[in-house]
């Protein structure tokens, strides 16, 4: 009996397409090849993908991107933190770049877009130019950011974030992967220079802009029923622990009017919690993951609840009037239900503003291609948003098929990534031939 091989990444893609995308100098093929070639890398045993950060796999993954960088005709460096960039001389090198990527390292069995798609279509741009002929003013770079996932420290977009000296040496010191094994003899055994991670900050005025393609990873786009989508900005996130304190009692032994059950109040706090995002804005979410009862025996009335709430939106406004809310409501029902209550704010990230003048652009490229500038909010953390707290940034989202992502089954139709690459090309090609400071483009954008 033989099994069925499975049909090949780039087939598939290839399946549905359609070839009168292929213009401006992309090639449907290229980039199904190219996604194909990154997904044998780490390929699991599922048929996704295992690529954590400062792996061997990794590394292949950043290798095999850099080789295609030098065909086009870049430049390919890598600072101390192992992110890879690729630089295409402007024609005028004193200004600052604009920069696009993403990153190719995945969570243990993820997909083989996440990440990838967005490294594949910046170097995409520069086939582009060069079948177009065109030389940009501003250099051009693709960055390639070590371990955006987090999967091997539990701490995310270290790459990027040490590009804009997120974390001193001292503190990635402390960090451990499961195995136990230090921050310095993972990145050590990675190849680099271990004490001088820090040393990749850059002097971000050297950054124009920064643009980002990445797989929407929610069904925001699906139901839509469109391909691409212009992020309207990436969700800050309060993070709050709540702690509800009853009385643990004999389940056959104590009366129900005699029962203070922390679990029944933390019931009613999770579902009043759900209620409340709508109240502030459209954007706004608010999620309960996370339950531990105490004792926890089958015959015991909970004695205490703690519970986790993950609290998201793009305006820091409501996001903080919501977060607020949640505690005030939570208390009310507290005393209500004669149970104690204690709480906690475990981490509080600000929302990061997508730039005003690059969002004109991006919407300017979609409609030339016919395409409704849709925008939709980034719940999730990307390298755009540690790179956007210092230099004007923009990104697109493309459509995951059922909203599916850290799975082997996340798929984005190669229609699709074409449209993104189209979309893509017009907003860089515009970017790198504008000899406009961040400053002026803002008062260009006001004066109109
Ligand atoms: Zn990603």
């Amino acid at each position: 009996m033989s099994r069925a091989v499975p049909r090949s990444l780039a087939a598939r893609l290839l399946d549905d397409y359609d070839r009168s995308l292929d213009r401006a100098g992309f090639c449907g093929a290229r980039l199904a090849e190219r996604l194909e070639t990154i997904s044998r890398i780490g390929l699991t045993e599922n048929g996704g993908s295992n690529r954590p950060g400062f792996s061997e796999a990794e590394r292949q993954a950043k290798d095999l991107a850099c080789d295609w960088m030098r065909v086009a005709g870049m430049s390919v460096t890598q600072d101390a933190a192992g992110n890879r960039f690729g630089r295409l001389a402007g024609r005028d090198e004193n200004l600052p770049a604009v920069m696009c990527g993403s990153h190719v390292d995945s969570v243990p069995d993820g997909g083989h877009f996440d990440g990838v798609l967005g490294v594949v279509l910046a170097i995409e741009a520069v086939e582009m130019w060069s079948a177009a002929g065109v030389t940009p003013l501003r250099p051009y770079e693709v960055a390639i950011f070590s371990d955006e996932e987090g999967s091997r420290f539990n701490l995310g977009l270290l790459g990027s974030g040490a590009m804009v000296g997120r974390h001193t040496q001292d503190e990635l010191e402390r960090l451990r992967d499961q195995d136990g094994r230090t921050f310095s003899s993972v990145v050590d055994a990675a190849g680099l220079p271990v004490p001088n991670f820090p040393q990749a900050q850059r002097d971000m005025s050297s950054i124009d802009s920064y643009v980002e393609v990445h797989i929407e990873q929610g069904r925001v786009l699906e139901r839509e029923g469109l391909g691409l989508g212009v992020v309207s900005g990436i969700c800050g996130l309060v993070g709050l622990e709540i702690s509800v304190r009853g009385v643990a009692g004999h389940a056959g032994a104590t009366p129900m009017p005699h029962r203070q059950d922390a679990l029944v109040s933390a019931s009613r706090m999770v579902v009043a919690i759900n209620t409340l995002p709508g109240q502030f804005s459209a954007t706004a979410v608010a999620t309960v993951g996370q339950l531990n009862v105490l004792p926890n025996g089958a015959n015991v009335i909970p004695g205490e609840v703690r519970f986790s709430v993950d609290i998201r939106d793009v305006a820091a406004g409501p996001l903080a009037a919501l977060a607020e809310r949640i505690v005030a409501t939570t208390v009310q029902i507290a005393k209500a239900d004669q149970v104690e209550l204690s709480w906690s704010q475990v981490f509080s990230v600000p929302p990061t503003p997508v730039d005003p003048a690059l969002v004109a652009v991006q919407e300017a490229a979609m409609a030339e291609l016919g395409l409704p500038p849709f925008a939709l909010p980034s719940g999730a953390g990307h390298d755009a948003m540690l790179i956007g707290a210092h230099a004007p940034m923009a990104m697109f989202f493309v459509r995951s098929r059922d909203g599916v992502s850290h799975n082997p089954r996340e798929y984005s139709s190669l229609n699709d990534c074409a449209q993104a690459a189209h979309a893509l090309s017009r907003t860089l090609t515009s970017l790198v031939n504008d000899p406009a400071s961040p400053d002026e483009k803002q008062r260009r954008l006001h004066n109109v």
